[in-house]
C-alpha cells in the first residue's frame, strides 16, 4: 500500500541489479528511505538510486561486501548516519558459482558460502542490538528453492540457502520479544542476470518443472518482501515462503 513505510529506513543488500533493485524499488514505492548495497558496480547502484528518484522516492548507494564483517558495520553506520535509523534489513547479496560436487574447489563452495550465509549473518549482527533497542525491526533474507529441494551442480548454493533457513528460524526466536520478525523468501526461477548465465537446456528443464509455466519476476518476489517489511506483517515470523509458480508444495 503506498505510503505504509512512510519513516522507515531500509537497507538492501546486493540492490544493484536484479531481485534486489526491484525490491529498493518496492520499498521506495511505499515510502521507505532505501540504502542501496552494492559490490563493484556503483554505476547499476546508482541507475537503481536515480529510479528510486524517479519515483519520488529517497535513496543513497552504499559500497560494501559483505563478506566483511567491519566493511558491513562501517555500511550500516553510515546508514545511521545519513537517515538516522534502520528499521528494515534485506539480506538479497548472491553469487552462484556452479559445478558438480566432485569438482567444486574449496574456492567454489567458500564464496558461496561466505556471501549468501555469512553476509547475511554479519549484516543480521550489525543491525540486530539497534532494532533491539528500537524495539521495532523487519529482517527478511531471500533464500532459494534450492535450499528446500537441492539442485544439481549446486552443493554450494543448496547448503548456504538451506543454512539462510536455519539462521532465519534462530533469530526469530531469539528476537521475537522484541517488536522485530525475521523471514525467509524463496524464489524459485526469477527472470535476472543470474539466470541468463544458466544453459538453456538447464532453463528448459527448470521451466518444465514450474506448475503456473513461466519464470518469475524480479516485482514479484519484490511485492512479498514489502508486504512482509510492512506493518501488516507483524504477526509472521520465523516462515519461509516460496515465490516459485508452484515449484515447491506443502
Ligand atoms: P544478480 O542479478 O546476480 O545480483 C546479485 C547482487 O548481489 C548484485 O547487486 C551484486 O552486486 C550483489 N553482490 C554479490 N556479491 C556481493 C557481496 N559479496 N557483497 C555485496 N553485494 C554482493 O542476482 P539476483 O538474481 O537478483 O538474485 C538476488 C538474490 O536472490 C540472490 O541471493 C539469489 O541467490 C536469490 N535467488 C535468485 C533466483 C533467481 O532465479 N534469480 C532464484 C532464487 C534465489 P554487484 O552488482 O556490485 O556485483
Amino acid at each position: 500500500m503506498p505510503g505504509e513505510l512512510q519513516d522507515r529506513v531500509a537497507l538492501v543488500t546486493g540492490a544493484s541489479r536484479g531481485i534486489g533493485r526491484a525490491i529498493a524499488l518496492a520499498l521506495a514505492g511505499r515510502g521507505a528511505r532505501v540504502a542501496v548495497n552494492y559490490l563493484v558496480n556503483a554505476a547499476a547502484a546508482e541507475e537503481t538510486v536515480c529510479e528510486v528518484r524517479k519515483l519520488g522516492g529517497e535513496a543513497l548507494a552504499v559500497q560494501a561486501d559483505v563478506r566483511d564483517l567491519a566493511a558491513v558495520q562501517a555500511m550500516v553506520a553510515a546508514v545511521r548516519q545519513a537517515y538516522g535509523r534502520l528499521d528494515i534489513l534485506v539480506n538479497n547479496a548472491g553469487v552462484l558459482r556452479d559445478n558438480l560436487v566432485t569438482f567444486m574447489t574449496d574456492e567454489q563452495w567458500q564464496e558461496v558460502l561466505d556471501t549468501c550465509l555469512k553476509g547475511a549473518f554479519h549484516c543480521i549482527k550489525a543491525v540486530a542490538k539497534e532494532m533491539a533497542r528500537q524495539r521495532y525491526g523487519r529482517i527478511i533474507s531471500i533464500s532459494s528453492d534450492a535450499g528446500l529441494l537441492g539442485d544439481a551442480l549446486r552443493a554450494n548454493y543448496a547448503a548456504a540457502k538451506a543454512g539462510l533457513i536455519g539462521l532465519t528460524r534462530a533469530v526469530a526466536r531469539e528476537m521475537a520479544g522484541g517488536g522485530i520478525t525475521v523471514n525467509a523468501v524463496a524464489p524459485g526461477v526469477i527472470e535476472t542476470e543470474l539466470l541468463a548465465a544458466v544453459p538453456t537446456a538447464k532453463r528448459e528443464k527448470q521451466l518444465a518443472q514450474v506448475p503456473l509455466k513461466r519464470f518469475g519476476q524480479p516485482r514479484e518476489v519484490a511485492d512479498l518482501v514489502a508486504f512482509l517489511a510492512s506493518e501488516r506483517a507483524a504477526y509472521i515470523t520465523g516462515q519461509v515462503i516460496c515465490v516459485d509458480g508452484g515449484m515447491q508444495m506443502g
